[in-house]
């Protein structure tokens, strides 16, 4: 039996209008996003990764084609609590502690203190940040304030995460450990993930599903099924399935004339 779709698109289209006339950020988009998939969005700076990310979070509107989130529309969907969104940078109040950056969102939604208390305990678990709660962002380092912000995004408890370079400033040996920690937590939690990166490793490793998009118009070139079991430590990276499927990533990457 299938799962149920999570993220359904289907020839989706967005066109930005500007000054120096009509961009096409997504042209033709078609994508089934399965309920406990780990989706990686890889290709060059342009080709549209935040602009579909922002259009399933209700943040930029279709210019045509269908999207539907959970079967419902971005707006119901963004109504109901349907996902929490990771941003490239931690984006943390300086001036509140961790448990109390984490409580915000649980704050505005009306959560009662003991709910948020629950929650953020919870949160921090996952990311393996339990006892950090009472510190402020700058005591923390670059990786660790990354996990503070998945943890808000966890809070809500939503089953889709949304996520956009979130490790792309970290150095690569920080990087490993998030990436082996993320893997860890979309086991335990069976959420599905939408995830977008620059790095072909880094998507290889992640996603069930490598999605290989290609700019101007912003577009899907190929869709890769990965063929890695679930668990997967650090040094899978280095099996001939692991390079195999780079290798496929990078043909993709070079059939949309990226780099020309
Ligand atoms: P990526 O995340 O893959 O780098 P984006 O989705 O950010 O790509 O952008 C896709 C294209 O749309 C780019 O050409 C970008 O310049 C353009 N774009 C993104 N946001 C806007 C906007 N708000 N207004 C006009 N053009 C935009
Ligand atoms: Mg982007």
């Amino acid at each position: 039996m299938q799962a149920p779709s999570v993220v359904s698109a289907k020839d989706l289209c967005l066109t930005y209008q500007t000054n120096d006339g009509p961009v096409h950020a997504l042209s033709n988009v078609s994508l089934d996003i399965r309920k406990g998939e780990f989706v990686s969005f890889i290709g060059p700076s342009g080709c549209g990764k935040t602009t579909f990310l922002r259009v399933i979070a209700d943040l930029e509107r279709k210019t045509s084609g269908d999207i539907a989130i959970n079967g419902m529309t971005p707006d119901e969907a963004r109504k109901a609590r349907a996902y929490g969104y990771v941003f490239q940078a931690p984006a943390l109040y300086p001036w509140r502690t961790i448990e109390k950056n984490i409580a915000l969102p649980l704050e505005i939604m009306g959560y009662p203190k003991h709910e948020q208390k629950k929650r953020i305990a919870g949160a921090l678990d996952l990311v393996e940040l339990t006892g950090f709660d009472k510190k402020f962002p700058w005591q923390l380092s670059g990786g660790m304030q990354q996990r503070a912000s998945i943890a808000r995004a966890l809070a809500f408890d939503a089953d889709l995460l949304l996520m956009d370079e979130p490790f792309g400033a970290l150095d690569e040996i920080v990087r490993d450990h998030l990436n082996a920690a993320l893997l860890k937590l979309w086991a335990r939690t069976n959420k599905t993930i939408c995830f977008v990166t620059h790095s072909i490793p880094e998507a290889v490793y992640l996603s069930t599903k490598i999605v290989v998009m290609s700019p101007r118009p912003g577009r899907v070139t190929d869709v890769i099924d990965s063929t890695l079991p679930n668990e997967r430590p650090l040094d899978i990276r280095e099996t001939p399935e692991f390079l195999e499927i780079a290798h496929r990533v990078r043909e993709g990457l070079r059939a949309g004339h990226s780099y020309e």
